[in-house]
């Protein structure tokens, strides 16, 4: 299999030649730009496995580029944000980012999302047709429209299995709030994010061995949550 191929888009080059020497290091294959519009060109004609976005570029507002890309592409998009306020990423990832890094962040942090991002790639590809989800010791029969635990059936209500199920769906990727509850109750109402975090703590009891330290589903504070790959 060729190196993955990882567009770098990052104006300041001192962020830009961390990620290049590290992707360079860990075997990645990569090109930089730093505007937007050098962005979209080089995403149009390399066709990136994935890309590495800061939102804060001098040429285009970050939710733009991300639009414009997920216009033809789905290609997986991480988005650098060096702000610390929740509401780019939110933005972001409404706009179609699959996960965020926080400035300033490590190197092993940036290889941490790669690797759930190239781990979510391959997952796709493999079971985009499968009718039965296998998490660990989590298992969702879409067909049956049941959900087992160690091979016990788990007593979800109806709402309890859509967010499972929308989770499995997306495993690896950040849902925000307003995204989860849109797919949920087909509304994004303040009060729609607080049953949200009711029927979060229901549906962990139910799967998680340890509620307050869960394995499956990680909370984003402030953002959403993510299905982890066990
Ligand atoms: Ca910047």
């Amino acid at each position: 299999m060729n190196k993955p191929l990882i567009l770098v888009v990052e104006d300041d080059s001192a962020v830009r030649n961390l990620i290049a020497t590290t992707l360079e290091t860990h075997g990645y294959r990569f090109q930089t730009a730093p505007t937007g519009e050098s962005a979209i060109l080089e995403a149009v004609s390399h066709n990136p496995d994935v890309i590495l976005l800061d939102l804060g570029l001098p040429d285009m507002d970050g939710i733009e580029i991300i639009h414009k890309i997920r216009s033809w592409s789905k290609t997986p998009i991480i988005v650098i944000s060096a702000r610390s306020e929740d509401t780019d990423k939110i933005d972001a990832l409404d706009a179609g980012a699959d996960d965020y890094l926080t400035k300033p962040f490590s190197v092993e942090e940036l290889l941490a999302r790669l690797r759930v991002t190239f781990r979510r790639l391959h997952d796709v590809g493999d079971s985009v047709q499968d009718a039965v989800y296998t998490n660990g010791d989590l298992k969702i029969d879409y067909a049956a429209g049941c959900a087992f635990m160690k091979e016990q059936e788990l007593h979800l209500t109806p709402i309890e299995y859509k967010l499972l199920c929308l989770l499995a769906k997306n495993a690896g990727k950040v849902l925000t709030h307003t995204y989860i509850t849109r797919e949920i109750w087909g509304s994004a109402w303040d009060n729609d994010v607080a049953s949200l975090r009711v029927f979060m703590a229901t549906l962990r009891k139910k799967i998680e061995a340890d509620p307050s330290n869960p394995t499956y589903i990680q909370t984003h504070i402030g953002v959403g949550y993510r299905m982890l790959k066990v």
